[in-house]
């Protein structure tokens, strides 16, 4: 078999903050632009798309220096939540497993995530995933997730075939970013999604959740 690329998403398929990430952008978004913002689609959405529709919404225009300041502020409250044990987060069922197995292997991991790079960092090392990944593409390479494929596949410093390339998630818009970039899309229902509503969006792979013994042979496959 030949050697794969796994792209991990990182909220709701190796971890569940609990909702402290969504506080954390929230709390910024009050802070820096005086209110909430329109009710934030989370789920597979990159921070600067978040950002963006921010900006938007508040009809400001677009202040990289500001949007700067805003990822500041959310990463102190970020911090600030994990730590907090009411949110209650953890790591997904059979992550760990699955991960420590992988490392026994030749493939290659990597992080495929709409958190800004920082907050990928945050939260990958508040729940000691943080050395299964040395490279990733992140909300602050793109705000279009259909495009961080291709930079994930480049950071790897190695050649895939794209279909060796296997990306993992929980929403329709990690299924869409696989198919972006020709990848194996891999869906697993432990978001806000059902498997049957991430089968409509056709993933070669859907999954309940990663904690089955058979699951590293079925990402393989
Ligand atoms: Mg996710």
């Amino acid at each position: 078999m030949s050697t794969k690329l796994l792209l991990f998403d990182i909220d709701c398929t190796l971890i569940d903050t609990g909702g402290a990430g969504m506080s954390a952008l929230k709390e910024a978004a009050k802070t820096i632009f005086g209110g909430e913002g329109p009710p934030l689609d989370l789920a597979g959405s990159t921070d600067s798309g978040i950002v963006r529709n921010l900006f938007e919404h508040f009809d400001q225009p677009y202040d990289a220096k500001l949007e700067d300041t805003f990822y500041q502020d959310y990463l102190v409250r970020l911090q600030r939540n994990l730590n907090h044990s009411d949110f209650g987060g953890r790591i997904l069922d059979g992550v760990s497993v699955l991960l420590e197995t992988l490392m026994e292997t030749e493939h290659t991991l990597g992080l495929l995530t709409g958190n800004i790079t920082a907050g990928a960092a945050v939260k990958t090392k508040h729940y000691g995933l943080d050395h299964y990944f040395r490279f990733g593409s992140y909300g602050d390479d793109h705000w279009d997730r259909n495009l961080l494929g291709p930079i994930a596949i480049e950071r790897s410093g190695k050649e895939f075939a794209s279909h060796d390339v296997i990306v993992i998630g929980d929403t329709p818009k990690d299924i869409a970013c696989a198919k972006a970039c020709g990848a194996k899309s891999v869906a697993v229902a432990t978001g806000k999604f059902t498997k049957a509503e991430l089968l409509e969006y056709e993933p070669d792979l859907v999954l309940l959740d990663l904690a089955s013994e058979q699951t590293l042979d079925q990402i393989l496959a």
